[in-house]
């Protein structure tokens, strides 16, 4: 069997549609992604061009120019795709309009004047115009963090532009298109090794963006969409490592609401939860950027903040009591009144490890509520003494050094 060129369009026409199948299987299981669906169709646009170039005889005019408008839309439906996918919606819906011009103009030339040559190759090089367009702001897209996979999806979107521009020049420069068969052909088996590529890229991207939000997922609370256990342990870990490091100081700050079981008896659990999600929003509008505010237990939050003293830690917790104390949530047109009692420990004053820290916030918090509660305490080696006492506990572990002197 010959490898003419409608045989080697059949096979870069079934091998992309084959590509298509792979992009297809993504779409099933990553249904919430935009761009996919375009980029399918683009895949399938491409295969049927070069299909239509297999199966229809090259010289007639009808055949060449249909063929020509799949494979354009084609290659504007992965760019679309693309650039949905990265979030640039406006710039995929100007690339709808351009690929309606383009093909337009396109038939109509081929009608009224019927120079195909020149008509098609500037079809193909408007058609890489937009991939170039779309491969620089995949290139330099910052909202999605999946450089790697960026990087090859633009690599293979220059190769194809590089492709097209060589391909064109030669053709303009010796006057020959579409004669040159063997130009033809080493175009289209390079079109389907580049599509390999930018399959490949596209679906590397897919998936990088996939583990991307499963890993934020994993850190976050459900009911307020702060940090959740795990990610404020992960954090506490880092800035104890900073600590060690430079000595820049953070303060743990401790936070339980006041009888809140008494609002879920009250109002009922989803009122609960609301003042859950209320409170956690107060809190978010008072801490800063750097600072990591998490959910730490049912009622419980727990804020890490850039705070190198007692002083600093103690100010900032008297302004979250009296921001909760002063913002009642709404619920179902009731005000419910809620208050917190909050406990402070300091890296290197109250503790030198996560445990230490995490024990001198709990008892700190503890006492704030023996106290009278909708208070702030920070804490002291008594507690732990007191502590000791009451369980005869003996552990080892929890030895803290406080300089007793900064409680004036
Ligand atoms: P205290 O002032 O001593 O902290 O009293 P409290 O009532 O706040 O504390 P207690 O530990 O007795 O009760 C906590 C309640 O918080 C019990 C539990 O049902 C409720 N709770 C825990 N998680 C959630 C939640 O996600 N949603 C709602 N609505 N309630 C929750
Ligand atoms: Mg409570
Ligand atoms: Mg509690």
């Amino acid at each position: 069997m010959a490898l003419d060129q409608p045989m080697v369009s059949l096979i870069v026409g079934i091998g992309l549609l084959l590509q298509a199948c792979v992009i297809g299987a993504f779409l099933v299981f990553v249904r919430r992604y935009q761009g996919i669906r375009c980029f399918l169709l683009g895949t399938i646009g491409l295969g049927m061009g070069f299909l239509i170039q297999a199966l229809l005889p090259s010289s007639s005019l009808i055949a060449t120019t249909a063929s020509y408008i799949v494979l354009l839309s084609g290659l504007f439906g992965l760019s679309s795709g693309i650039l949905r996918f990265i979030g640039a919606k406006n710039s995929a819906r100007i690339y709808g309009f351009s690929w309606l011009i383009v093909a337009s103009l396109l038939s109509v030339s081929a009608w009224r004047w019927a120079a195909p040559s020149l008509i098609l190759s500037l079809a193909m090089l408007i058609g890489s115009l937009g991939m170039a367009y779309t491969a620089i702001r995949v290139l330099f897209q910052r909202t999605i963090p999946y450089q790697s996979a960026s990087r090859l999806l633009a690599i293979a979107l220059g190769l194809k532009i590089a492709m097209v521009v060589a391909g064109l020049s030669y053709v303009w420069y010796r006057q020959v298109w579409p004669s040159v068969a063997s130009l033809q052909l080493g175009y289209s088996v390079l079109i389907l090794l580049l599509s390999l590529l930018w399959t490949g890229g596209f679906g590397v991207m897919i998936t990088q963006r996939l583990q991307c939000d499963l890993s934020a997922l994993a850190s976050i609370d459900a009911l307020t969409g702060l940090a959740n256990r795990r990610a404020i342990n992960d954090y506490l870990e880092q800035a104890m490592a900073k600590w060690r490091r430079n000595q820049q100081g953070f303060a743990i700050i401790m936070l339980d609401i006041d009888s809140f079981k008494q609002i879920n008896d009250r109002y009922g659990h989803q009122a609960g939860d609301s003042v859950l999600r209320h409170i956690g929003l107060v809190l978010s509008e008072q801490v800063r950027i750097n600072d990591l505010i998490g959910r730490w237990g049912g009622e419980e939050f727990l804020l890490i903040v850039d705070a190198a003293t007692v002083q600093q830690a103690s100010f900032l917790a008297e302004r979250l009591r009296q921001a909760i104390q002063n913002q009642p949530t709404v619920w179902c047109e009731q005000a419910i009144q809620h208050t917190v009692s909050i406990g402070i420990a300091v890296c290197g004053w109250h503790g030198f490890n996560e445990t230490q820290l995490l024990t001198a916030a709990d008892l700190a918090l503890y006492e704030a509520k023996e106290t009278g509660k909708n208070r702030w305490v920070v804490y002291e080696r008594r507690m732990l003494n007191q502590l000791e006492a009451n369980l005869a506990l003996n552990n080892e572990d929890l030895v803290l050094d406080v300089d007793s002197s900064i409680y004036a």
